[in-house]
């Protein structure tokens, strides 16, 4: 009836400011996070299946707020993207990383280890993001060739004629592109010709059942075959298992990452896993 209607409109109205309240409480977080600094990077090493050296770090930003627990970005990137927030949070990790690598070049890291930060669809289409990466290499003495940045396969079909030009902006200063999640999105490998694009990451949901469901396998290997035909090298992300690994492996997969080598870690942890890592 009448009252029922009514009750349940209650309930959603309800529902719908708690939400929006939710929000509006996580973007001043994310503002006054800015402010106060309190975002930090970890780093997830990439492997090369041939050499077994490791030849890249992601960074991955992390939040941690004063006397909370630590906050991961499927909690907060979301958000940031429709705020706007990315803009400022992203320069932060690009500007972070190079800082990083920049320090750690210092220490003998090798010219092949390459940083790789990740660009969110909406940091990409920013009308400076050539020249924030730019002026992020220059400020921190980081080299180009010392840094990859990931773009999502969506994000460049968002609109691709624009994309490539930026991409072959960025390519041309000497930086790597890779594009994330690969398989997610609708477009064809032949059509990523026109791009210019270092590495593929295979998606982690193909990853999963690759030594055991054949339709994945399938895929895994189509991409393999398809990128090296296109001289573009492939990783795999989200390898958990040796049994992953070693299919991966047969398969001519050039790099893996995932838990099964290590999970992300803290710059401390991080160098301690590389000097372990480099005696064997
Ligand atoms: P992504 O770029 O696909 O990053 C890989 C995610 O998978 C990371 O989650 C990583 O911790 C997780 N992962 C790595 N190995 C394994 C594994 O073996 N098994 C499983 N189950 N997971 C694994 P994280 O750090 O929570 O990041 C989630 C997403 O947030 C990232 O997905 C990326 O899209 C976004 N993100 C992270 N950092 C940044 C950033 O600095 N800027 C932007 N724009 N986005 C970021
Ligand atoms: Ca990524
Ligand atoms: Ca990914
Ligand atoms: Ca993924």
């Amino acid at each position: 009836g009448k009252d029922a209607g009514r009750a349940t409109f209650q309930f959603y109205a309800h529902d719908m400011n708690a939400r929006a309240l939710d929000h509006l409480k996580l973007e001043a977080g994310l503002r006054r996070a800015l402010e106060r600094n309190e975002f930090i990077l970890h780093y997830q090493p990439q492997l090369d299946l041939a050499s077994g050296g490791i030849i890249g770090l992601e960074a991955l930003v992390r939040w941690q707020p004063s006397r909370q627990p630590l906050r991961y970005p499927g909690d907060f990137i979301n958000l940031a993207e429709e705020t706007g927030l990315i803009a400022p949070i992203g320069e932060w990790v690009l500007n972070e990383a190079c800082r990083q690598r920049k320090t750690w070049h210092d220490a003998g890291m090798p010219s092949s280890c390459r940083v790789a930060v990740n660009l969110s669809a909406r940091q990409f289409r920013q009308q400076d993001i050539v020249e924030v990466v730019s002026a992020a290499l220059r400020s921190t003495g980081c080299a180009p060739a010392w840094l990859e940045l990931e773009i999502t396969e969506s994000a460049i079909m968002d609109d691709p004629e624009s994309a490539a030009a930026i991409m072959r902006q960025l390519s041309d200063m000497g930086v790597h592109l890779s594009i994330d999640d690969f398989g997610t999105g609708y477009s064809s490998l032949s059509y990523l010709k026109r791009f210019p694009i270092h590495c593929l990451k295979i998606d982690r949901s193909f990853v999963r059942d690759i030594a055991s469901d054949n339709d994945d396998a399938e895929i895994a290997r189509a991409v393999i075959a398809l990128a090296h035909s296109l001289k573009v090298k492939v990783i795999a992300e989200g390898v958990e298992t040796e049994a992953q690994r070693d299919f991966l492996r047969e398969h001519g997969c050039d790099q893996i990452q995932g838990y099964f080598l290590s999970r992300p870690l803290p710059v401390e942890a991080l160098e301690r896993f590389l000097h372990t890592h480099a005696e064997g």
